[in-house]
């Protein structure tokens, strides 16, 4: 042995915060006001949800669900079942009640934790649920409060904490490469997809969110994730904030723009981080009061989940002098795989519009992981123009889906095959041209509708765009192109205006044939816009 062979788990990086970072702030934002405690507090307080846990059965390797927003008791969680050996099962709250069904029962969760404020959903789901033994509801109040709820046999969190010990026999053994946590993601078609995470990859992750050409989080940072932590673990944030002692500040049930802004200001974040649509919203209310909310100590808006337009980019630096960093990466890669930062000697060289661009691109790849980009032909040139399926392959990206036979498809001779099509440039920056599904075919040549969807949102008037592909008669498919006006605007321009804007950018078959004008692009459960729903609503468009 060379070196030693010490395992990489969750429990290092809980300890690590309460040895060095003990009077670090966690802020949590409950439905009756703010909550404020140090790591130390968490620390004690993860021992005695895994003493809890531990009494009422969970043994490990087992599995227990949260159905809960992002707050200091879910963060609890987030430590307390890995310590002791168990799973933590983040379940998206905004899916189906029928998926969620599907989910807790594929993963076979024993317990199930949930927010006051989802109780009705948990009544609504509970006589579908085959594996749950025990329900924990996440309130300070207890059973008197909810005499009528049918939901059997019922816990209340704060009171089993004030009453156990912090857990005094966790295991010693546990092995890096064990099950920590899971997450499923939703698919085009069928059931959503389990990817099983494990200590080793949740720990690098979180290193390699430190390293300063990714995230650069660090002790000085103040980290708000806007992002759920059903959502790929709010991109692995809880852990690495932990590890490094940030203080976290956590938005609690159905965080707004404007709560946000004010929890900026009052707490002095300085990196968020959340889908593009988030930051649409913020920047029109930033736009709506100028001067009102006081963003300065924010270093950085960190986007993902889908593609940063370039002028919503543009706009928040040159308006707002804030900056969006833009990651890129999915449930199965943990999520942080590509970030864009720009290399110092292109900083030097640049002009403005070409930062820009970068800025718009998803990024470098991530130390510690590899990359392919492959169409039929093979490995495609390092040219930025020929596109290829990105396939990735490292310690945190995920080996295959959870007892699913979907996983034969994506993950094929060690590769993690992401859907994403993409293109390289010379300098190793990847651009996603679009997930392989939206991409537009007209008369047999590809149309990326991201790019379309940017230009459009570059235009001052508009607040949202999106662009699917729809048949039609002669050209197999042609773009049609969604656009929601800024309230301000609204009647004021018409499509032709829309399309006049966009033309000098592309060539005349790229440009859609249409623009319908809607109040809202419709969202996925983690706030993506839901082309399928578009292209189900409007698959005849081109043939009525
Ligand atoms: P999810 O598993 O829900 O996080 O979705 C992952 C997918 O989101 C990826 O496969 C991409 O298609 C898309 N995505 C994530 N980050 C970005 C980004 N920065 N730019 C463009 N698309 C992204």
């Amino acid at each position: 042995m060379h070196m030693m062979d010490t395992p990489l788990t969750i429990a290092q990086i809980l300890r690590r915060a309460r040895d060095f970072f003990p009077k670090n702030e966690i802020v949590s934002r409950l439905q009756d006001g703010i909550f404020r405690y140090t790591y130390n507090d968490l620390y004690d307080r993860v021992l005695r949800l895994s003493g809890v846990m531990a009494d009422l059965g969970v043994e490990r390797g087992d599995k227990i669900a949260t159905l809960a927003w992002n707050d200091h008791r879910h963060l609890e969680a987030y430590f307390a079942m890995p310590v002791m050996g168990a799973v933590i099962h983040t379940v998206n709250i905004r899916l189906a009640p029928e998926q969620i069904v599907y989910i807790l029962n594929h993963a076979e969760d024993k317990v199930l934790l949930f927010d006051e404020t989802l109780l009705p959903l948990v009544e609504g789901i509970r006589p579908y649920l085959q594996t749950v033994k025990a329900f924990v509801m996440m309130t300070g109040k207890n059973a008197g409060d909810f005499s009528a709820t049918s939901i059997q046999p019922l816990y209340f969190y704060e009171e089993l904490l004030a009453k156990r010990a912090p857990h005094d026999s966790l295991p010693n053994d546990i092995h890096e490469n064990d099950p920590c946590g899971m997450c499923y993601t939703s698919a085009t078609t069928g059931n959503p997809k389990g990817v099983v995470y494990t200590h080793r990859a949740m720990f690098l992750h979180s290193l390699a969110s430190g390293l300063a050409d990714t995230l650069a989080l660090s002790e000085t940072d103040v980290i708000l994730p806007f992002v759920p932590m059903f959502h790929v673990n709010a991109w692995g944030l809880p852990f690495s904030a932990t590890m490094f002692g940030s203080k976290q500040v956590l938005p609690g049930p159905m965080p707004t723009p404007q709560v946000l802004l004010e929890l900026y200001e009052q707490e002095k974040v300085t990196l968020s981080a959340g889908v593009p649509t988030v930051w649409l919203g913020i920047l029109q209310l930033l736009d709506q009061h100028p001067g009102k909310y006081d963003t300065s100590s924010i270093r950085g808006l960190v986007s993902g989940g889908a593609p940063a337009p370039k002028g919503m980019i543009k706009a928040f630096k040159e308006r707002h002098h804030i900056d969006i960093f833009q990651a890129y990466g999915m449930t199965e890669t943990a999520p942080l795989a590509l970030a864009s930062r720009l290399k110092p000697r292109l900083a030097e060289t640049l002009d403005n519009e070409q930062k820009l661009d970068y800025a718009a691109m998803q990024g470098l790849l991530v130390p510690g992981l590899e990359m392919q980009i492959v169409n039929e032909q093979g490995e495609v040139p390092w040219d930025g123009e020929t596109i290829g399926e990105l396939l990735l392959r490292g310690p945190w990206i995920a080996g295959e889906y959870y007892r699913d036979s979907r996983t034969e498809s994506t993950f094929v001779d060690g590769w993690l095959h992401t859907g994403d099509m993409v293109t390289v440039n010379e300098e190793g920056y990847i651009r996603i041209v679009d997930r392989a599904k939206d991409l537009v075919k007209s008369g047999g040549e590809w149309i990326s509708s991201v790019d379309i969807e940017n230009a459009l949102m570059a235009h001052p008037a508009v607040l949202e765009a999106a662009v699917i592909g729809v048949a039609h008669p002669k050209w197999q498919e042609r773009p049609l192109a969604f656009v929601v006006l800024k309230e301000s605007e609204k009647g004021k321009v018409s499509k032709q205006n829309i399309i006049d804007f966009i033309t000098p950018q592309f060539a005349k078959w790229w440009l859609p044939d249409d623009v319908v004008f809607l109040d809202a692009i419709p969202k996925t459960s983690v706030g993506k816009f839901l082309k399928r729903s578009l292209r189900e609503d409007f698959a005849k468009h081109y043939q009525d």
